[in-house]
């Protein structure tokens, strides 16, 4: 025989009320089905009695609705002649339901006593109506034999009971339906077992009628690996054991009540956790320990509780006291306060313990009193209250057999920027509990559940910062890659913050990249403030703030988001070729909390010349020398200047086909070459600023001291003096290269004349070459040559960077 329950969810519509038939139907052997209220009944039952309870007759309203949803329940379910005879029985409830609420309002009182009978309709109208909905179906009242004695279940009473009950129950049987929730205590009063509590009434069945599987119907597809309505790569878990299921749903995994897994645990009797909206999934099997299929995984799943206060009972030393454990939770115990973490530290001079917030207060009060002796003798310093917290617990037994399981979890969390505020491991090293900020549970969740690879994909999480043509190119790219990432890779790119100068649009789920220019003008008005709190605000985990920007403002927050385990991919160079202590500032803060800096288009854009020179230095190499043609807007100029081509219109067609900068005097005065050397030259090891570098204008002083406009204008007035200078390089057989040098430690940027031989020479359109001169390449330069500029391999080379973060393997 089985026995299965049916949660609320299951039976809140016609609809599903029809599946649960379906489902009930098709069994092969005897079973017992167990149901909860209507979906949402229970809640509102409490409602009510709290209304009544207030003496606010809006109770009415409330009982009128539940009338007239369960009355059009049974019209819509069954034929005329059988729905009039269930209104019948439904309505004499509700009528009696109505009544007691009636006497709650009037006395302004609501006994616990009288509360429980008020929140037992919702099972006791449910259970009559599935009874009439199944065909061959028979109500099985459990009020008649579940026993609860002293507030807890008298196991021994309702076995005696509900197999007199069953007696003779077998095949031939029309199908037991029975109410879940209820029960009776010694007394003949109604009482309840608890929020949830129908998969406890379906358990304690099992156990009484020594069912073989115990089947929880609910509306996912199994016990899965995290709440899934926190994490969207949540997955079903194929096996767990009862140890691991009691320490997920005592830590919160509503999917099972927790006192469910004893009766049954205490019998073997296997629980199978399944979808009545999606029957043909295997769902989740409990039970015994057997060979694990999803071994590789060290843990099984992640709970959580919200909500919760750590008080914290500070001593000089507790060891002088006798007892001190026993004497808190005796204490606690006595005013039905629960504790579900407990962390003491081996001097014993504090213990914290987890409650839930709503019991703090009282918990502390009773401490207060407890040591009071204490207190006012100074043995005991304080006791300590911190709120707004979230527990979280991670479980599975396999990590009994693993080293360093807390180790990675603690550095998962540091990663990104989450203290653990207290922790605790169970002797049977199945489950690590600890605290955090509430406002990190999101955020600790979803990194655990990446980090211990319990997703089926990795995530990444990305903010894009600057929109023009390099930032816009590369979300383009992104929206083209994206599922073939997911795919091929199993690394999913969210992109959850796109943001420009005055607007920024933030979505933790992911911005559709199709219509993101929509969200972006949509979006909310951001300054550069507003933009770092957004992004901090977030609090999202495997984060990467992408800088597509040219802004001083924008890489001054690189530091705060290093500090909040945000990665940085910056195509913006304002960082790295800023003062040298701010430089090598944030390389150390983004090693010390474990983050990336990555600005390898800083320099030739998309060309490896940043990871090139890292790996050369990496590998014990030297760095001597580095020249190199490293402007593409100054290389496309003096490829297309000609005798048909001025130099004024090189310097437009630049601007034009988007190799130069807004302002091209940021290129023609080399300052951008300045900035790229000084890059390179810090990464090859030197300490240098731009101040360093000796620079040889080309262009008189005064086109740089106008206006733009001016500029622009008065272009014109070198071309002659241009061309003069080009015919006379032509008959030399020579061509002009705008060339960066660093000699150990020497750094000049020039415009230079190449003769033919020279492997500058022939660098066409706006590519750019590097030679490296090292220790190990020295007699023949290390050369890396490709376009250097232009916004779509500059966007490539950002995507680069972001990929290498994700550190997905081939
Ligand atoms: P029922 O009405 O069937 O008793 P519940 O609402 O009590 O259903 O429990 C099922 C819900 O529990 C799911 O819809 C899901 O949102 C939530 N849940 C939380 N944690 C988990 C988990 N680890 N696995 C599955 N569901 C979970
Ligand atoms: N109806 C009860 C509740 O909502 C019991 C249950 O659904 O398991 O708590
Ligand atoms: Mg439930």
């Amino acid at each position: 025989m089985k026995v299965l329950k049916f949660g609320g969810t299951s039976v809140a519509t016609p609809g599903s009320i029809r599946k649960v038939k379906a489902i009930v139907e098709s069994q092969q052997e005897p079973v017992v089905v167990v149901v909860s209220a209507l979906g949402g009944v229970t809640d509102e039952l409490v409602r009510i009695a709290a209304l009544a309870e207030a003496a606010d007759p809006a109770y009415l309203d409330g009982l009128a609705a539940l009338r007239e949803r369960h009355i059009a329940m049974c019209e819509e379910l069954l034929g005329a002649a059988q729905a009039a005879a269930l209104r019948t029985s439904v309505e004499a409830l509700l009528d009696e339901l109505e009544g007691i609420c009636r006497g709650v309002f009037l006395l302004k009182v609501l006994p616990e006593k009288t509360r429980n009978q008020i929140l037992s309709f919702g099972e006791r109208l449910s259970s009559r109506i599935v009874t009439a909905a199944v065909g061959n179906a028979e109500l099985y009242d459990a009020l008649d034999f579940i026993r609860v004695d002293d507030g807890r279940v008298d196991f021994a009473a309702t076995g005696e009971l509900a197999r007199k009950h069953f007696a003779g129950y077998g095949p031939a049987s029309p199908v037991a339906i029975c109410p879940g929730f209820i029960a009776r205590d010694k007394g003949g009063d109604i009482v309840t077992l608890g929020r949830g509590g129908s998969d406890y009434s379906a358990s304690i069945l099992a156990e009484a009628l020594d069912a073989s599987v115990l089947e929880i119907w609910t509306d996912v597809d199994g016990f899965m690996s995290a709440d899934p309505r926190i994490i969207k790569t949540a997955y079903v878990i194929d096996e767990l054991t009862y140890e691991e299921a009691t320490e997920l749903c005592n830590f919160g995994a509503k999917v099972v009540y927790p006192p469910t897994l004893y009766p049954v645990c205490r019998k073997r009797i296997p629980i199978r956790v399944k979808n009545t909206f999606n029957p043909s999934a295997p769902g989740t099997l409990i039970r015994d320990a057997r060979p694990d299929r999803q071994s590789d995984r060290i843990i099984k799943g992640i709970s959580s509780i919200d909500n919760i206060s750590l008080i914290t009972i500070f001593a000089t030393s507790l060891m002088g006291i006798i007892g001190v454990d026993q004497r808190i939770f005796s204490a606690l115990a006595g005013e039905g306060i629960n504790v579900f973490l407990v962390s003491q530290s081996a001097s014993e001079t504090g213990l914290s313990i987890g409650v839930r917030m709503a019991d703090a207060e009282k918990a502390c009060a009773v401490l207060d009193r407890t040591f009071a002796v204490e207190i006012a003798g100074g043995g005991v310093q304080s006791v300590r209250r911190e709120d707004e917290l979230a527990a979280i617990a991670i479980v599975g037994e396999n990590m009994r057999n693993n080293c360093g399981v807390a180790g990675k979890l603690f550095s998962i969390l540091g990663k990104n920027g989450i203290s653990i505020i207290a922790c605790a491991q169970g002797a049977s090293e199945s489950n690590i509990s600890f605290v955090v900020e509430r406002k990190y549970l999101r955020k600790s969740l979803n990194v655990i559940h990446d980090g211990f690879n319990l997703s089926e994909y990795k995530e990444m999480n990305l903010i894009i910062c600057g929109v023009g043509t390099v930032g816009g190119q590369l979300i383009e790219q992104i929206a083209q890659q994206q599922e073939r990432l997911k795919q091929r890779r199993n690394l999913k790119i969210n992109v959850v913050g796109i943001a420009r100068s005055t607007r920024g649009v933030f979505d933790h789920d992911g911005i559709d990249l199709s219509t993101w220019k929509e969200a972006l003008s949509a979006g909310k008005v951001l300054d550069a403030d507003g933009l770092k709190e957004a992004v901090l605000g977030m609090n999202i985990f495997n984060a990467v703030f992408v800088d597509c920007t040219a802004s001083e403002s924008v890489a001054a927050m690189y530091e705060d988001f290093f500090n909040h385990g945000i990665s940085v991919v910056a195509a913006n160079k304002v960082a790295a070729s800023s003062d040298y202590q701010n430089y090598r500032n944030l390389k150390k803060t983004a090693r010390r909390r474990g983050v990336k800096f990555l600005f390898e288009t800083n320099a030739g854009a998309g060309l490896p010349i940043i990871n090139t020179i890292n790996s050369l230095r990496n590998s014990g190499d030297h760095i001597r020398k580095i020249e190199a043609v490293l402007s593409g807007t100054l290389n496309f100029i003096f490829n297309t200047i000609s005798a048909t081509v001025p130099f004024s219109e090189t310097v437009r067609q630049a601007k034009e086909q988007g190799y130069a900068e807004p302002d091209p005097r940021i290129d023609l005065s080399g300052k951008d070459v300045i900035r790229k050397l000084v890059i390179l030259s810090r990464e090859a090891g030197y300490e240098v600023s731009q101040e360093d570098v000796e620079a040889e204008p080309f262009i008189p002083r005064e086109f740089f001291n106008c206006t733009l406009e001016e500029f622009w204008q008065k272009l014109p007035s070198l071309d002659a003096d241009f061309e003069e200078r080009r015919l006379e390089l032509e008959k030399e057989h020579m061509r002009w290269r705008f060339v960066a040098t660093m000699d150990e430690g020497k750094f000049n940027v020039a415009l230079r004349t190449i003769d033919e031989h020279h492997c500058f020479y022939n660098l066409e359109g706006s590519n750019n070459i590097v030679l490296l001169t090292t220790d190990r390449y020295h007699d023949h330069p290390m050369q890396i040559q490709g376009y250097g500029a232009g916004a779509s391999v500059t966007a490539a080379g950002v995507f680069a960077d972001i990929i290498s973060i994700a550190n997905v393997s081939n």
